[in-house]
């Protein structure tokens, strides 16, 4: 059961509340975010919905049977939309797209892309300053001294920053310098992350672990939710099957099951789903058609120089070409009214 507060509740009848859902067997968690007040009930016993609905106080009562409850899609019929301000919104029934490169390397490379996304109007900059390298000897990236200057390069070009976050201890630091928090595959059941990302009054932006399921990745994105942040979106980027002849199975699949189950945007990212870049554009296009919300992908004014995932990133004329058929395949989703 979810249970929307009404703005104004007193504490009297938000215990009357509780009292009621606890005699039902359910057990109350009361969940603050920056944009409304809840308590989410967890209980399995069949109750007539009027014995607690229409006590004070209540905005309206939802019955989602989803272990999930704030992300599930029973309860919030209109889907989250993010808005960045400037008429920038993620939301279903626009098309978002996140391109950069895998690692921020130098300032020429950022004014490069830049140029890149400006031309093209794309309007979110992604790139990591913290790497998680599967080898320690590997670029870990510039760190924060990287992301001001990254950020100060798109703020200049009305850009937004995409950039991932490790470690809770890096939040802070960060926060200034970054418009979406990225969890990347290794961190999406780092819970202490998470909760911290909960406090943030920034958009998150989750991606599903290498191993893990769709349910443990909503699961997931109620930790950031129930932490007090609704501003979430989520990311499928491939996950690790018994196939070895690509990086990652990009799980296509997920995307409709995604959008049935849970309100929040579905973002796609074909490099790391894929691995090789002659097959990101078609893996693209079909998670479009398939319903996406949004693209993120890797380019690089010169891939094979990356410092990080070369072999997955476009170059600027693969991913301008890519744009355009992202564009016309939207459009055609939409007139098929997909
Ligand atoms: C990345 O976006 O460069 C990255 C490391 O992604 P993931 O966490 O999906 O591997
Ligand atoms: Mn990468």
């Amino acid at each position: 059961m979810l249970i929307q507060l009404q703005s104004d509740i007193n504490p009297a009848q938000k215990e009357a509340i509780i009292q009621k859902a606890n005699a039902l067997k359910y057990k109350i968690t009361e969940v603050i975010t920056q944009q409304g007040h809840y308590l989410v009930g967890t209980g399995k016993a069949d109750f007539d919905v009027r014995a607690v609905g229409n006590l004070p106080g209540i905005k309206d009562l939802h019955i989602v049977s989803d272990d999930y409850k704030l992300v599930s899609r029973k309860w919030k019929v209109n889907p989250t939309v993010i808005d960045f301000g400037d008429g920038l919104r993620v939301k279903e029934g626009e098309f978002t797209i996140m391109a950069g490169p895998c690692s921020i390397e130098n300032e020429a490379q950022v004014e490069k892309t830049i140029n890149h996304l400006v031309e093209q109007g794309v309007r979110f900059m992604r790139g990591g300053v913290f790497k998680p390298r599967s080898s320690p000897y590997s670029f870990r990236g510039l760190g924060l001294e990287g992301l001001k200057m990254f950020y100060d390069m798109c703020r200049a070009n009305g850009i937004k920053v995409v950039t991932e976050v490790m470690q809770v201890s890096q939040i802070a630091p960060m926060e200034p310098y970054t418009d979406v928090f990225q969890v990347g595959a290794r961190n999406t059941q780092n819970f202490n992350l998470l909760d911290e990302l909960g406090k943030v009054d920034k958009p998150v932006l989750l991606k599903r672990g290498i191993s893990g399921t769709i349910d443990e990745l909503l699961y997931s994105a109620e930790y950031i939710f129930s932490g007090g942040n609704e501003k979430l979106m989520l990311c499928e980027r491939g996950i690790r099957t018994y196939e070895t002849a690509s990086r990652n199975t990009l799980d296509l699949n997920a995307i409709p099951i995604l959008k049935e189950k849970t309100h929040l945007p579905v973002i796609v990212d074909p490099s790391h789903g894929m691995g090789i870049r002659e097959y990101v554009e078609p893996m693209a296009l079909a998670a479009i058609m398939a319903g996406a919300d949004g693209i993120i992908y890797e380019t690089h004014e010169k891939p094979e120089e990356a410092a990080s995932d070369g072999a997955q990133t476009l170059s600027f004329t693969e991913s301008e070409r890519m744009i355009k058929k992202m564009q016309k395949t939207f459009a055609l989703r939409k007139e098929l009214g997909n």
